[in-house]
């Protein structure tokens, strides 16, 4: 009897394999897979203590970690091959098999005998792998058992694949317009069988053999099943290449060890380094917040922000704007309940007769949230959070701000916001992109990071590339060596050089800069922020808390000037008030023949019948009797107008006149009048497709965007 130990080190996941061969055939005795969190070394070297007897061959696969290892070694597609040939029976009736695994997607082609003859991989994005997935549920507070029971049956919400930041932006605004978490959840798993369903289409028709985690979700596992009928899950499928590796070990006859001793390999490290953050600290001032007692009757305002990962609520004086009461708390999908929630832990600190005369609302849960109170005082971020700033200090005049899900930036001129910009393609610069990879890659909590980041003395530079290969940077970091205080100190780092980049850009910086945004409260940001710019930072109090708080002065300054009716609100009654969701239904577009097709939610409060949702405000106007001459306004009308009629007229062309084709993308919506009419004067006819022509995609090498694919 011969034994075997096989081990695969994956980016997410160490598998474990015992393999024996009986003279006949190959028998796997036990084989598991367990979560790394980013410490596969550890895990490693625990499962080898485990299991390793003195009789078996040892032998590794996975990913860049394996070369760490004293020991013998082989490639994944390698292992997969072996365990295929020795336990699949009927291999030679496959064409192909493919690899779900955490952190990528890839499939194999098979020649007649069925070895591997080529590779297939997916594109780098992270929106379609399986720890996207595990991220998105975490976010809606879903285990993944209670994801597949509520996806099972639910009509998926449609999310985008093509990044996985819009996908995350499209999960989050779907549960802020009220889609149920069942839809998205499927949506998600919808998504997901899409990415996959791509990379089988690549493999030449016949059975496929699937391997990885991903095989453990039934709802993705059943979609892909829908146009993929010749799908094959084998047992073990979580563990195959661990398998294969102890096979192989067993073929070659590979000795077993003198010594666990020495079996992992020290390196020096691929990264260039920033300086310790501890050399920035005196660079940044963090004022201290001030809190002041409600008196029984008192006079106030209630400011609400919303945000896709927290939601935050103050009640302020109406007299000095001194802040009373406050709350900051998880959204978790459900920006509704996360309002009552913030109500009624706002009563517990005020007394039962406070007068709230105003409410306001901001964040992108602020439409939703403000039909809910039942108010007018709706304000968007940009200008919350500038009033919040100027309010502490007249002379700031630049804003730098990190929130949950997006960034942003704004230059003040004469206490006014003049100039702005969001991250628009990119999470990598956002408060929760920090927090899910220190958690989901090194198991650290958010309130963790600061402390271990200050202390990291030597901090690599990572890429400011976007989410998905940041946290592959981490994940090599790991797999280098690199001690974990660094990394985080590099991740922080991370974060605020691609807010420089990508969201500041060449944008001016002023003279006086206040950083806000939940992250602040995390000191190694700023920090790290004044690093990088070489300016000097104030964080202002209560960072986290600017815009509710800036929104309720907005509303405070509104009443005064007397641009809004005071109100009563009473907290009891907003803690308590219910909503419920209605069926939603499709929008036709109606007097503005829109053709977008939006699902259009209708939620019911108190009685009322409200529709809420789609792509434009349409339904939100409607909320607020507010009627606009659309076509007066419709400037994207007239600009098209102009580009392609007015400015490019039809002219006769001779017979049989050659033609130009112009891609209807990007600048062909500014430039088209020139190439247009230079080509036409030439005599050539012009011509721009109307659709997307599905050849096109298949001939893709990679994912574009609608426009981009047009
Ligand atoms: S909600 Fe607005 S964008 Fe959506 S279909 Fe209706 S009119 Fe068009």
């Amino acid at each position: 009897m011969k034994k075997g130990l096989g081990f695969c080190l994956g980016a997410s996941s160490v598998s474990v394999a015992i393999v024996e061969y009986n003279g006949v055939g190959f028998e796997v005795k036990q084989s598991s897979s367990v979560f790394h969190q980013g410490d596969p070394k550890v895990i490693f070297t625990r499962l080898l203590e485990k299991y390793y007897q003195s009789d078996m061959s040892v032998v590794v696969t996975g990913r860049k970690f394996r070369s760490l290892v004293a020991l013998e070694t082989i490639s994944e597609p390698e292992a997969t091959e072996n365990a295929f040939l020795e336990l699949i029976p009927d291999h030679d009736d496959f064409s192909g098999i493919a690899s779900l695994g955490g952190e990528t997607f890839l499939a194999y082609t098979l020649d007649n005998e069925g070895r591997i003859n080529n590779v297939v991989a997916k594109n780098q994005c992270a929106s379609g792998t399986g720890e996207f997935f595990l991220q998105q549920i975490k976010r809606m507070d879903l285990t993944v058992e209670e994801t597949i029971e509520i996806a099972k049956d639910a009509n998926p919400y449609k999310v985008s694949g093509r990044c996985s930041v819009f996908c995350k932006s499209d999960c989050t605004h779907a549960l802020n317009k009220g889609t149920p978490k069942s839809e998205v959840a499927a949506g998600l798993a919808y998504m997901i069988s899409e990415k996959i369903d791509e990379l089988l289409n690549k493999v030449p028709k016949g059975k496929i053999l699937i391997l990885g985690g991903v095989t453990r979700n039934s709802v993705v596992m059943n979609y892909v099943r829908k146009s993929h009928s010749n799908i094959i899950i084998p047992e073990n499928a979580n563990s195959f290449e661990a398998i294969g590796a102890a096979i192989y070990g067993i073929k070659k006859g590979i000795k077993a060890l003198s010594s666990l001793e020495n079996i992992i390999i020290e390196k020096s490290t691929s990264f260039s380094y920033h300086q310790a953050l501890q050399n920035f600290a005196h660079k940044v001032s963090f004022k201290p917040s001030k809190r002041s007692k409600a008196v029984s009757g008192q006079r106030c305002i209630l400011g609400l922000d919303v945000g896709s990962t927290t939601t935050k609520a103050v009640v302020i004086s109406e007299e000095n704007a001194e802040i009373l009461a406050d709350v900051y708390l998880y959204t978790n999908g459900n920006p509704i309940a996360a309002s009552r929630e913030c109500y009624a832990r706002l009563m517990q600190q005020l007394p039962d007769d406070i007068k709230i005369i105003g409410v306001g609302t901001t964040g992108s849960g602020r439409q939703i949230s403000g039909i809910h109170a039942m108010t007018e005082g709706v304000v968007n971020e940009i200008v919350a959070h500038a009033t919040a700033a100027v309010f502490f200090d007249d002379e700031v005049d630049t804003l730098f701000e990190i929130g949950g899900q997006d960034a942003k930036y704004t230059y003040i001129v004469n206490k006014v916001p003049a100039d702005y910009a969001m991250n628009e393609a990119c999470s990598a610069g956002t408060g929760s992109f920090i927090e899910e990879s220190a958690y989901e890659t090194l198991g650290i909590k958010v309130t963790e990071i600061e402390a271990i980041a200050m202390n990291g003395m030597k901090p690599p530079n990572f890429s400011d590339q976007c989410a998905a290969f940041i946290s592959s940077d981490i994940k090599t970091a790991l797999q280098e060596g690199i001690s974990k205080d660094d990394i985080v100190a590099g991740l922080v780092y991370s974060i605020c050089l691609n807010y420089v980049n990508r969201v500041k850009g060449n944008r001016t910086i002023g003279k006086k800069i206040f950083m806000q945004g939940g992250v602040c409260y995390n000191k190694a940001i700023p920090i790290a922020m004044a690093a990088l710019t070489g300016a000097d930072i104030i964080v202002p109090p209560d960072p986290g808390l600017m815009g509710a708080f800036g929104v309720a002065l907005v509303i405070r300054e509104r009443l005064a000037l007397g641009l809004m009716d005071e109100g009563q609100f009473d907290l009891q009654s907003l803690a308590g008030r219910e909503v419920s969701y209605r069926k939603p239904f499709i929008c036709y577009g109606g007097k503005e023949k829109c053709d977008r097709r939006c699902s259009v939610s209708i939620i019911e409060i108190e009685g009322k019948k409200l529709p809420f949702g789609g792509a434009c405000n349409k339904y939100y106007n409607l909320k607020g009797e507010q009627s606009f001459d659309y076509d007066k306004y419709d400037y994207v009308k007239r600009r098209h107008l102009l580009t392609f009629d007015v400015f490019a007229p039809e002219r006769p062309l001779g017979t049989n006149p050659k033609r130009v084709g112009i891609n209807a993308s990007f600048h062909t919506f500014t430039l088209y009048p020139l190439f247009y009419n230079f080509f036409n004067l030439l005599g050539f006819d012009v011509v721009m497709p109307d659709e997307i022509d599905s050849e096109g995609i298949e001939r893709e090498n990679t994912s574009f965007c609608y426009p981009a694919q047009l």
